[in-house]
């Protein structure tokens, strides 16, 4: 039998970004014993790459802001399509997560009289967003390591035991979420280094592990982005909604190929920078959509006075959401009005004094000169779309953050589903991680502590030992099989690149039926031979091992995206349609849900050779009247049916 680990913790949060370390905070500060499990070291998880800031409607920068302002711009964002709840109680309570992570220690940029700064940001009425220079993912997780390790502090001083309720588990990978019936009862999983086994008992179990973005080929997320949560959450029984909305966000770097879709922060144009094609046109005033034209300057003389004096002047086109941005951009590259490399220039240099320019995008500044050997003070930037951010995910209760249909599931931060709608606005994330982190943690806490030390889910021997034989099966593929016996071992690498390859190219920022068909042939065959990835050597740090399990959560979830946006025949935010390029009203009141098609209730049995996602629409509730009045009704025009206006 193989050896398992065995620890016995009251809750388990899965992901150490910014709504892991807040979830986690939160059910050991309702006094639970918490365990923390992340893949990478503790204090490096994606959030750490978030540069421009975090949306929060405190007012600073202009007294006119409040959160009834940040619900209608992040409703518009989304279109519509946003879980309302869960945006109203974003608006309403991202200020005081802002104001607790100052208390902790987070040291933001002032303004001159001394408060946090707050700068602007695509969609954003007014400046919003609190930031440490282009920083403050770094900061946001300095500041909850820290409080988390005085939390420990506390506990040593109170038993001598720094773990003794809160301990991080890091380089550590969950393969499985398991069981009790239809209850949680932990989480399966393997240590990066030592490929040691383990599991955690725990009738509560948060999913933090943020998004997908490694199923695409040119990316600006980190190598964490597998879409681990997403896939937990399905073959644990959880459904997940909106999987067809993936962000492309309109800048990454396109040059050098080594580093192509490395993020450009959105906080360049917010400070003033502007997109030109090849002919030198600041070609953003052509593109501005009907739904926004009231909204965005008409000229650059206008776009320019609204940086100085935002109450008389519209925003500048470049500061649309990022969904219009990066279709602009990709119709100019298509258009053959492109760089050298295939993107489009991102000015600064002729908009701020260079020494500006160094004190509010150190950060770009460096990157640049670094990998492009481009100095931004003195010469444009080269940008193309790359894929961001997924809105899509599981699907939660707004107010509790627990899992549809899973008792003791809880799910926040990017891996979870509902609040953007079809397009996240910038600095929404950062919020979004500390509004519904610190709810997945309390509701998670309350949820183990009903249950009483009686009434605790077990972990079943037969469980473990089933996510023991999945995860060590890439050791026994054997290299060459006859062909009647599955053929030759299959290289992950390869897969990897395959997969990526085929979501970059047919279900990628402007999609196309026959080619979303095409996608989830080819995913079907992939995941065939998936099933044939196998893996040399031994346990201890072996990357192809990593690697190969991930293909299995990375497969489930590009096929979940690619139904979902065959399915949706409209165009909507982060979900583009060259046969469907309208946005349809009707399409508004529809979620679209992926569920596991084959599930017996413990371990989901996956048959590769089919498809192993079903896909159902439901309708989305009403939103409520004090919201809706919130929008003048010529707005809700656009968005909304004639049934739902009427009622
Ligand atoms: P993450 O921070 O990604 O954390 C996921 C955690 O889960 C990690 O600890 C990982 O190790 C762990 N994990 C994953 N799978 C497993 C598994 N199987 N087992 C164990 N652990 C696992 N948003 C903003 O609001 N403002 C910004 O300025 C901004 N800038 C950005 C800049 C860049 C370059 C990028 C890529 C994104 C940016 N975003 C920004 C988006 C934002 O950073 C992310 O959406 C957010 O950080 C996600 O946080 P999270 O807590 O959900 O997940």
């Amino acid at each position: 039998m193989t050896q398992v680990e065995r620890h016995t913790y009251d809750v388990v949060v899965v992901g150490a970004g910014g709504a892991g370390l807040r979830a986690a905070i939160e059910a050991r500060e309702q006094g639970l014993r918490t365990a923390v499990v992340c893949k990478s070291l503790f204090g490096k998880a994606h959030t750490v790459m978030a540069e421009g800031g975090i949306a929060a409607s405190m007012g600073n920068a202009n007294p006119r802001d409040n959160w009834q302002v940040h619900f209608r711009d992040t409703m518009r964002g989304g279109k519509f399509l946003n879980n309302w709840r869960m945006a109203e109680l974003h608006a309403k309570e991202a200020p005081d997560r802002v104001w607790e992570l100052e208390t902790w220690g987070a040291l933001f940029d002032r303004t001159k009289d001394g408060r946090i700064s707050q700068r602007n940001f695509g969609g954003h009425e007014y400046p919003r967003l609190a930031h440490v220079g282009d920083r403050t993912g770094l900061e946001l997780i300095r500041t909850l390591q820290q409080k988390i390790v005085s939390l420990q502090q506390e506990d040593h001083k109170r038993c001598g035991d720094y773990e003794d309720r809160l301990r991080v588990f890091q380089e550590c990978t969950v393969t499985r979420v398991l069981k009790d019936g239809e209850r949680v009862s932990g989480v399966f999983g393997y240590v990066r280094e030592s490929g040691r086994l383990f599991v955690i008992e725990a009738p509560a179990v948060v999913l933090a592990t943020g998004g997908i973005g490694k199923s695409f080929k040119v990316t600006s997320n980190s190598w964490e982005y597998t879409g681990d949560g997403h896939a937990l959450a399905l073959l644990a029984g959880a459904p997940l909604i909106n999987m067809e909305f993936v962000q492309f966000h309109p800048t990454g770097m396109v040059w050098p190929p080594s580093v192509k879709g490395i993020l450009v922060t959105e906080s360049v144009r917010g400070d003033g920078g502007v997109l030109r094609n090849s002919d030198g046109k600041r070609f953003m005033f052509d593109y501005v959509p009907d739904v926004f034209k009231e909204k965005y300057a008409q000229s650059e003389e206008e776009a320019d006075g609204w940086y100085t004096d935002p109450d008389n002047h519209r925003r500048p086109p470049e500061l649309l959401p990022r969904d219009e941005v990066a279709r602009a951009i990709n119709s100019e590259v298509k258009a053959g009005r492109c760089t050298p490399h295939g993107g489009v220039f991102l000015d600064v240099s002729t908009r701020l004094p260079a020494e500006e320019i160094r004190r509010r995008l150190p950060s770009m500044h460096h990157q640049f000169k670094e990998l492009a050997d481009v100095d931004i003070t003195a010469e444009p930037m080269e940008v193309g779309p790359t894929c961001h951010y997924v809105m899509g995910g599981v699907e939660v209760d707004p107010d509790s953050a627990a899992a549809t249909g899973v008792p003791g599931l809880f799910a926040a931060g990017e891996v979870a589903g509902g609040m953007h709608g079809s397009n996240r606005l910038g600095g929404n994330s950062l919020s979004d991680l500390l509004v519904f982190g610190r709810r997945a943690g309390l509701h998670a806490a309350e949820y183990a502590a009903g249950l009483g030390t009686d009434g605790r889910p077990r972990v079943s021997a037969e469980q473990v030992d089933a996510a023991a034989a999945e995860a060590l099966r890439p050791f026994s593929v054997e290299g060459d099989e006859p062909e009647a016996a599955g053929g030759p071992a299959e290289n992950p690498y390869a897969l990897h690149q395959e997969l990526q390859q085929t979501m970059n190219d047919l279900v990628g920022i402007i999609r196309r039926a026959p080619e979303m068909a095409e996608a989830l042939r080819r995913l079907a065959g992939l995941r065939q031979r998936s099933r044939r990835a196998g893996v040399e050597g031994h346990r201890q740090f072996n990357p192809g091992w990593h690697l190969a399990i991930d293909l299995r959560n990375m497969l489930l979830v590009s096929e979940c995206v690619a139904r979902a946006a065959l399915e949706r025949t409209e165009s909507r935010g982060g979900h583009t349609r060259d046969d469907y390029p309208e946005m349809d009203r009707r399409w508004r009141k529809t979620n679209l849900v992926c569920e596991l098609a084959d599930r017996d209730g413990e371990l989901a049995a996956v048959d590769p050779a089919d498809g192993q996602v079903r896909l159902t629409r439901r309708e989305t509730p009403p939103i409520r009247g004090d919201l809706l009045g919130l929008f003048e009704k010529d707005e809700l025009l656009k968005y909304l049916t004639d049934e739902e206006l009427d009622t």
